[in-house]
């Protein structure tokens, strides 16, 4: 059963709840990363030394304004684009230490992308868009389509399985995307404004699978988000200011459905005391 199957590997091996200590349990780990973008005339140092730990199991959300480094820094996290400089340990290894055909097929193993517009392939249908990722880890086709077809389901997608993205509402193609993320059964999810082209109904629905897995399965979230909404549904929101981290904050679900949200002072920066952001 590709349920059983899949469990065992991914998010089934990296669940939380079992480490000893927070060091053995963390997932995601980076030293002092920089980011500079060098467009020739003008350089842009996105990144200005983030150290950042997420313990297995975590949902983080990322906010903060709009240029302040959310996308490099899930992107230099996840594989996508190479920090300048500084660490990045994901399950324990050295992500930029790996040679690029080790680290392609890390990543496919080992995380899920879900994106703002979805990222969809339009010329595929739903089931091959969702597939893809098992075909791009070498799981056999026949596997692949099976995995594909739990996830389609398993999202309410079943009736959409032979479509194009275009024929689809919004609310649907991220559900594909989500389905997509999960073929793998990836210990991490890395999700940037998964909600950012949605409405409040589908918002919420995409949430409400986000931290079902999160729960169920104890898959890693970091989720970039513009929406206190969203960011209040995570265990922490960390929040960036100009390539810095400038708050992290613990997230408790209340009671009477409320959230009490708990900052670490320690990390806060305001713009009063430290124009430059600590550096
Ligand atoms: P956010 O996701 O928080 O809006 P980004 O990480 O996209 O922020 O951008 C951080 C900074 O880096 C901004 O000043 C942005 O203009 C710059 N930047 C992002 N991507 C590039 C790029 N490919 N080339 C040059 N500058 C970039
Ligand atoms: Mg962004």
């Amino acid at each position: 059963m590709v349920e059983n199957e899949t469990m065992k590997t991914g998010a089934g091996a990296a669940g939380a709840g079992s480490a000893d200590t927070v060091a053995d349990n963390l997932i995601i780990l980076t030293t002092n990363l920089h980011k500079i973008y060098d467009t020739g005339e003008v350089q842009v140092h996105a990144l200005r030394g983030i150290d950042f730990q997420v313990s297995s199991g975590e949902m983080v959300a990322v906010m903060g304004p709009s240029g302040s480094g959310k996308t490099t820094l899930l992107n230099c996290m996840s594989g996508i684009d190479e920090p300048t400089d500084g660490e990045v340990m994901i399950r324990g290894k050295a992500l930029y230490k790996m040679r690029d055909n080790s680290r392609t097929d890390f990543r496919a193993q080992n995380m899920g992308f879900i994106f703002q517009t979805f990222n969809l392939l339009p010329v595929l249908t739903v089931v091959e868009n969702v597939e893809l990722p098992a075909l791009v880890a070498g799981v056999k086709p026949g596997e692949s389509r099976k995995r594909a077809l739990h996830w389609v389901e398993a999202l309410g997608l079943a009736d959409q399985s032979g479509k194009r993205p275009a024929e689809i509402s919004g609310g649907q193609q991220q559900r594909v995307a989500i389905a997509r993320s999960l073929v793998n059964d990836p210990a991490i999810i890395w999700c940037d404004e998964p909600t950012g082209n949605l409405d409040s109904e589908n918002q919420n629905q995409v949430m409400d699978v986000l931290c079902g897995l999160n729960k169920d399965r104890g898959q890693t979230f970091v989720l970039v988000t513009h929406s206190e909404e969203v960011g209040e549904r995570a265990d922490r929101i960390v929040r960036m200011r100009d390539g810095l981290i400038d708050q992290d904050c613990g997230v408790t679900q209340q009671d009477d459905g409320g959230v009490e949200v708990d900052c670490d002072d320690d990390d806060t920066e305001t713009a009063a005391s430290d124009p430059d952001g600590g550096r």
